[in-house]
């Protein structure tokens, strides 16, 4: 019997399993994989099992029949909700018998470390197009959700005194007047201009003028609930946007603040006071007519000597 034939085929066979192996072992992400339709059993390549803290001997399934399994401790939240194990991508993968896109999942290990992963999920097939398991590709997402993270506090907030930027207040706007009108909830806008800034940087100098205006922001800050937006206006103008707020709540945290700068003398300094203005939204007016509004009530209070609040119900 000539056997030349069969041997290049194991040989073949062999070297196709060695380059999925070479392949399983070097890949940055992690891959799961689950010989039977049901995934109960699921192993994975070392990136995987690095990333679930377990052993090749461990088995990864949360659908897992024993129920000292590893993997049957790891629990999995999407959006916020956490869910079972039927909704994660290789067992849905391998129940309908497609592809799942990419699935953003939290994942909490029973050390209690958490990660962030993206996962996609497909079906495995054998010669006869049967299902008969599947395969998830798994992404830590953690790194690149905190870098985004970052960029996006640095791309709303101003970095001296920690406050949102005009940028970020044009969307909070935005949103907050069209839920005003929406649901016809009161809306209201603070806004204050630190009074002779000029003076105190010219007198004791740019920096503590600086120490100045984010002593202000932890002033205001640690007054406000979690709902108002601070905004940083410009140089030394600050906005607050109270949502479900009316006029006379509104004036009262104005005049809180106004006793709170009046009463925290900023090192050599003293106190620093402030000219405020008040406009609560009506439903009629532009986010334009409104922010003019306001600004006119701080410039009122600055030709009428600076230290006041000024509004218009
Ligand atoms: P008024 O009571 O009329 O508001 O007088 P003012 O001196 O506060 O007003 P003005 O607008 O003339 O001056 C504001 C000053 O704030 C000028 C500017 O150099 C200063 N300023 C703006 N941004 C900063 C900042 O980030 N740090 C410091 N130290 N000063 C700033
Ligand atoms: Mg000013
Ligand atoms: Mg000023």
């Amino acid at each position: 019997q000539d056997i030349t034939e069969r041997k290049r085929a194991e040989q073949q066979l062999f070297e196709a399993h060695e380059r999925l192996n070479a392949l399983m072992q070097a890949l940055p992400v992690g891959v799961s994989f689950s010989d039977d339709p049901t995934c109960q059993h699921i192993t994975g390549n070392p990136m995987l099992l690095a990333q679930f803290e377990m052993t090749p001997q461990d088995n990864v399934s949360a659908s897992a029949a024993e129920p000292t399994a590893a993997g049957r401790r790891v629990r999995y939240f999407h959006q916020g909700q956490e869910i079972g194990d039927a909704e994660l991508p290789l067992q849905r993968a391998a129940a309908e018998d497609r592809v799942i896109p990419a699935m953003e999942l939290e994942i909490r290990l029973p050390s209690g470390r958490c990660w962030l992963a993206e996962v996609i999920g497909a079906p495995l097939h054998d010669a006869k197009n049967q299902t008969i398991g599947g395969l998830a590709v798994v992404m830590d997402i953690s790194q690149r959700k905190r870098l985004e993270e970052d960029l996006r506090r640095l791309a709303t907030t101003d970095p001296l005194t920690g406050a949102f930027n005009r940028r970020y207040l044009a969307q909070a706007l935005e949103t907050e007047i069209s839920r005003a009108q929406r649901h016809a909830r009161p809306l209201s806008l603070i806004m204050f201009d630190l009074d002779h800034f000029k003076r105190i940087n010219d007198q004791f100098g740019h920096d503590q003028g600086d120490a100045v205006l984010k002593n202000i922001a932890m002033l205001v800050r640690d007054r406000l609930r979690h709902t108002d937006v601070f905004v940083r206006w410009g140089g030394e103008e600050f906005m607050i946007l109270a949502p479900e707020t009316a006029m006379p709540q509104a004036l009262a945290l104005a005049e809180t603040l106004q006793a709170a700068f009046r009463q925290s003398p900023i090192g050599d300094i003293g106190p620093v006071t402030a000219s405020f203005g008040v406009a609560e939204y009506r439903p009629d007016e532009t986010m334009d007519q409104w922010l003019k509004r306001v600004d006119e009530q701080v410039y009122q209070v600055k030709r009428d000597g600076r230290d006041r609040i000024s509004y218009r119900p």
